[in-house]
């Protein structure tokens, strides 16, 4: 029996106690009980060791070698007292996985006693064998050595990996000479250049802000079918992803999953996930389904963008491994099924002083709305500026099939503000020219606490269409894949808002020295800023083909390929950018250029060869096998002397088998050798636009076209991949 059949089987066994709800705790009882925070620091260490890390928690402080012994041993005994025995040092590699490598806190003293001990040293540095990690040729192999540091910031918790209990330490992964090899590193130093930047704008405002913390907010959505189908399907255990599979008589057009209960063995890994995610203090909120088939979604309440990052990988990590116990496969790919929507990550992303204020709500008084402004303004401006960044932060190969594809916003980067506030940039630049001075009504009438109303149904009412939509109180980054580390697009909007936010105060205050008073300096650079950059707003259908045709007008990017989008990362401009705000070295974003070509390469390879292994190892025996069936009836229909009629049609048939077939193993065939010339090109930059179109573009449409129409053809019985109605409706 095919694997398909045996799956199917299997499925029509479960009854609903295989997945009888677990009575659940409540939220605030589990919560956080597997991370190593304050309080449990609190319990388990002494005051010089919990003030150490508490203050390098607040404020970045490096921790002092003698007390980091002293807080490992807190931390392996809290971590003890829950049953651990090992310790890793987690990491997020380039690879797009975390990493770990475990060791156990047993050792052997000198006269062979067995002792448990885990050592400052331990907790602080640790070498991970580095070579197996993609370092862009940061590294060469013979000096593959690079280290994991901890990074204080974010908690140590306890993760339960295969049987046992093992404490994670959260670092950030660097070669010996210093470049980071990780999405951790940049990104810390991506926050740490606009706390700086923002600060200092906000004295404008407010003197007591003395630190600015980005915060997001991210959506996650993902699909989750039955792991016994999935594992029939080589290109969902491979890629995961379909490379073919015809389109169900039902798809999602009748949108009733969208609106639909959750159901029942999904509901249960849900359950499952979100309480393993509570233990480690993830902070999830929402859950329900997507508009697709078995797509579904979940988010967390907001968090500093590092803990959001860390918690967004952690719990990707969970809810595979969660699956795995439901019998349940999580795509988190983009794109796994042609036809239905794809999956996004969406990064509402916003910042917030110490003193409590979110730097994009509106706010009460014409002063702090005056500030709202300056920074509603300066992000509008600083997307603009570095439109070819934030596309090329979320470029890979998996999402390059759903943006511009109609259920995803376009490549094309635009701002969305709504219609109030639109209303109110407009009002403001109308004024351009005009002298004012600090009492004048543009600066004292900007009341958009009034306005909140206006403001909250433009929030509701919001584009869908829009890559980058403002949404009330924060951005909405939108077009983040869903399988990426949220730390790619973070760095970059962190680092190109810092470096907007920096420009403008330096452009108030040369006006503040030219004797403008500050308000009308605010407000004049302000308005530079809004007729600089309006290119870029647009409230339109971002999915239509007007739109296209106008943002080439306006001069704004679409680049619709991954290996062209990546350009952006090594500009003359984007490496100055990044190098003034101690993000990247020029070499460290070579590195990530060639690692992601690379990555993008792997993919597409990896795909057309399983799309040559389907074809020839299951879609054209099945296709054959049923070509015989249908010979012997019709040589059984002449052998009686029934006439050409009677085996006309199954001739016919028989004949469309025969093309298809020719058709496909011609086409797998030119892929295979448009795949030899590819890997013949030396420059990654190249070999990656000629995978993308020669191999990409030419074939896989082509081939999946022929495969699609051969899978209606065949016999069910003869089909041995399980098809997309049972991958999306059975479970
Ligand atoms: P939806 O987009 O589904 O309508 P919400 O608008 O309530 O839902 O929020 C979406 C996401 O935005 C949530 O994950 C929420 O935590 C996040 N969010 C809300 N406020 C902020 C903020 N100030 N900074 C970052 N993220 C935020
Ligand atoms: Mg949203």
């Amino acid at each position: 029996m095919s694997l398909r059949f045996a799956a199917l089987e299997n499925l029509n066994k479960l009854s609903e106690s295989d997945f009888a709800l677990k009575p659940s705790k409540k939220i605030t009882a589990i919560f956080g009980e597997n991370v190593f925070t304050l309080k449990s620091a609190r319990e388990y260490l002494s005051d010089e060791a919990f003030k150490s890390l508490a203050s390098s928690i607040k404020g970045g402080k490096k921790i002092d070698r003698a007390v980091a012994s002293q807080i490992a041993n807190g931390i392996r005994s809290w971590a003890e007292s829950k049953g651990v025995t090992h310790f890793t040092h987690w990491f997020q590699p380039l690879t797009g996985t975390t990493a770990e490598k475990h060791d156990t806190f047993f050792t052997l003293k000198g006269d062979g006693t067995a002792i448990e001990e885990f050592d400052g040293g331990a907790l602080i540095q640790q070498e991970p064998d580095a070579s197996s990690f993609p370092s862009g040729g940061l590294r060469a192999t013979f000096e593959a050595r690079g280290y994991t540091a901890w990074d204080p910031s974010s908690p140590a918790f306890i993760m339960e990996i295969g049987n046992g209990l093992t404490l994670c330490i959260p670092t950030i992964f660097v070669a010996y000479t210093g470049q980071s090899l990780d999405y951790k590193a940049p990104l810390l130093k991506a926050l740490a250049a606009l706390d700086k930047a923002a600060v200092e704008v906000c004295h404008y405002f407010d003197r007591n802000v003395s630190k600015v913390t980005p915060t997001l907010g991210w959506e996650q959505e993902y699909f989750v079918i039955d792991a016994s189908l999935a594992n029939a399907r080589p290109d969902l255990v491979l890629c995961d992803r379909t490379v073919f599979g015809a389109s169900p008589a039902k798809g999602q057009q009748l949108e009733d999953h969208y609106f639909g209960s959750i159901p029942e063995r999904v509901y249960a890994f849900m359950r499952d996930f979100e309480t393993e995610s509570y233990k480690l203090g993830i902070p999830l909120r929402t859950r329900h389904n997507e508009v697709a088939p078995s797509q579904f979604e979940c988010a967390p309440i907001f968090e500093e963008v590092n803990l959001a990052v860390d918690h967004n990988t952690l719990l990707t990590d969970i809810m595979t491994r969660v699956a795995k116990r439901h019998g349940l496969r999580v795509l988190l790919h983009e794109k796994p099924f042609a036809g239905i929507n794809g999956s996004g990550k969406h990064n509402n992303w916003s910042m917030a002083t110490d003193t409590g204020v979110n730097l994009l709500a509106p706010g009460k008084t014409p002063k702090t709305n005056l500030m709202f402004l300056t920074f509603f303004v300066n992000t509008i401006k600083a997307v603009h500026d570095y439109a070819d960044l934030m596309r090329a932060s979320i470029a890979s190969a998996g999402n390059d099939f759903r943006l511009g594809a109609n259920e995803a916003p376009p490549a094309i980067i635009s701002v969305f503000i709504g219609n109030y506030l639109t209303k109110v940039l407009n009002e403001v630049e109308g004024r351009v020219g005009e002298k004012f001075d600090e009492q004048d009504e543009a600066i004292l009438k900007l009341d958009l606490h009034r306005s909140i109303p206006e403001l909250l149904l433009d929030n509701t009412d919001r584009n869908r269409t829009s890559p980058f939509a403002f949404t009330g109180n924060k951005f909405e980054f939108r077009a983040v894949g869903s399988s990426a580390n949220c730390a790619n697009a973070m760095t970059v909007l962190n680092t190109i808002m810092a470096e907007t936010l920096r420009n403008f105060k330096k452009e108030v205050d040369s006006l503040v020295e030219k004797g403008d008073k500050r308000e009308v300096a605010l407000m004049h650079t302000i308005q530079r800023y809004i007729v600089d950059s309006k290119n870029v707003l647009f409230e339109g259908d971002g999915y239509s083909e007007e739109w296209a045709q106008e943002a080439e007008r306006r001069g704004l990017p679409n680049v619709k390929t991954t290996p062209l989008a990546l350009d952006a990362m090594i500009s003359d401009k984007a490496k100055a950018l990044f190098e003034r705000n101690g993000v990247y070295q020029h070499d460290e974003l070579e590195a990530r250029h060639e690692i992601e070509l690379e990555k993008y390469i792997k993919k597409v390879q990896i795909e057309a060869r399983v799309m040559g292994e389907i074809t020839t190892n299951y879609v054209l025996p099945s296709a054959i096998k049923y070509q015989n069936t249908i010979i012997n009836n019709i040589r059984g229909l002449k052998e009686l002397g029934l006439g050409e009629n009677s085996y006309k049609s199954q001739q016919k048939v028989l004949q469309r088998i025969s093309d298809l077939i020719g058709a496909v193993s011609e086409d797998v065939t030119n892929m295979i050798e448009a795949r030899k010339v590819c890997n013949n090109i030396p420059d990654s930059r190249e070999k990656a636009i000629r995978y993308c179109t020669d191999v990409k573009e030419k074939y896989f449409d082509k081939i999946r076209y022929n495969l699609d129409k051969l899978e209606l053809l065949v016999a069910d019985e003869e089909w041995t991949l399980p098809k997309y109605r049972e991958m999306l409706f059975l479970r």
